[in-house]
């Protein structure tokens, strides 16, 4: 990295804030039944923001459908707050769908995802803020350490291995949602539109300068999971049908070797009949390579089919087909 990159400038490379104006940071906050930590998430948020005075910030916290009177705490944040808003979903929705909402209500230089729960600290997040001035168009943070269950930590460590070994892009491993996008990263994000959403994979395709800032992840403050076992689930699967083909794959490989088996059967029912006639049943001959040669050619259909559904699949998921950084003409300062 050129050392002129990472001088500590306010302002990064490609800004379109008005002069005179602090570049300004979008703070996307999902919330979930929060109710019992969110006050104090606020409050530990602000003071860390406090100490950067040289940037604008706007808080935009989306209520996920909660049930537990986050809502009224996040109408009264906003009340005295006018850096406070408010996205209000009328159902839960989910994690991944709240920070979209998020960040099609952003419109800072820069826009910082995390979760309120304090499990993502307030001050790595200022971290983020660094390496983007240093010049990175997403900064994420990856987790050295997590204090989660023994059961979660290796799920999560585990699940995140598979998942770059099969994905087609290269997602990182150990990161979540909590990251910073330069705004126009997160411009082109908002161009994802696809309904099973796996932000962090969309995030890994996207390309940009990407950078990562390693922190200890924290405790809850309070209150239990928002993901159990069915959401956490739901998001692995996602993750891997989102990004990766591997089981239409293995499908397809399945047709080939039931396949190449079922001819093996049948050269050995057919000698067999031929010439060891005492030893076969009447009629076996026939129902032996019937039942290999179709088996066969049914899974290996099966695999094709799939791999026109996997094409489909691609094609309803409408991602922008390309992304484009900058377009250099010859007259531009
Ligand atoms: N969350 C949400 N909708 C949901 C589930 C979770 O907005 O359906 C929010 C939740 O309030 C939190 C963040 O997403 O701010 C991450 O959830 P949680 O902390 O429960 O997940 P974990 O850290 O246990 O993976
Ligand atoms: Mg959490």
């Amino acid at each position: 990295m050129a050392d002129a990159m990472r001088q500590r400038v306010p302002v990064p490379r490609r800004h379109t804030h008005q002069s005179g104006t602090p570049p300004l940071i979008s703070y996307v906050l999902p919330v979930y039944n929060e109710a019992a930590g969110i006050r104090r998430f606020h409050t530990e948020l602000t003071a860390a923001t406090a100490t950067r005075p040289e940037f604008g910030y706007e808080f935009i916290y989306v209520n996920d459908g909660s049930a537990d009177g986050s809502l009224e705490i996040l109408q009264d944040l906003a009340k005295n707050d006018p850096r406070v808003r408010v996205v209000d979903f009328a159902r839960n929705f989910g994690h991944q769908i709240a920070i979209t909402a998020g960040l099609d209500h952003a419109v800072g230089d820069a826009v910082i995802v995390m979760d309120t729960d304090l499990q993502d600290p307030p001050q790595v997040s200022l971290q983020l803020i660094d390496e983007w001035l240093a010049g990175a168009e997403i900064v994420s943070a990856r987790r050295r350490t997590r204090r989660d269950s023994a059961f979660k930590r290796f799920t999560a460590h585990t699940y995140y291995r598979l998942l770059r070994r099969c994905a087609e892009v290269d997602i990182p491993v150990d990161t979540g949602d909590f990251r910073l996008l330069d705004r126009r990263a997160a411009e082109e994000l908002r161009g994802f539109r696809e309904r099973s959403r796996f932000i962090r994979g969309m995030v890994a395709s996207m390309g940009f300068h990407q950078r990562e800032v390693l922190f200890d992840r924290d405790e809850r403050i309070a209150g239990e999971t928002k993901y159990p076992m069915r959401k956490m689930l739901r998001l692995a699967a996602d993750g891997v049908t989102s990004f990766s083909t591997v089981p239409l794959k293995l499908i397809t490989r399945m047709g080939f070797a039931a396949l190449a088996l079922a001819l093996l059967g049948i050269v050995y029912a057919v000698t067999l009949r031929l010439f060891f006639p005492a030893v076969t049943v009447s009629g076996w001959t026939m129902l032996m390579v019937a039942m290999l040669f179709l088996g066969g050619l049914q899974m290996l259909s099966l695999g094709v089919i799939g791999s026109y559904v996997g094409r489909i699949y691609q094609e309803v998921q409408q991602r922008p087909l390309y992304i484009v950084r900058d377009v250099i003409r010859h007259d531009q300062d």
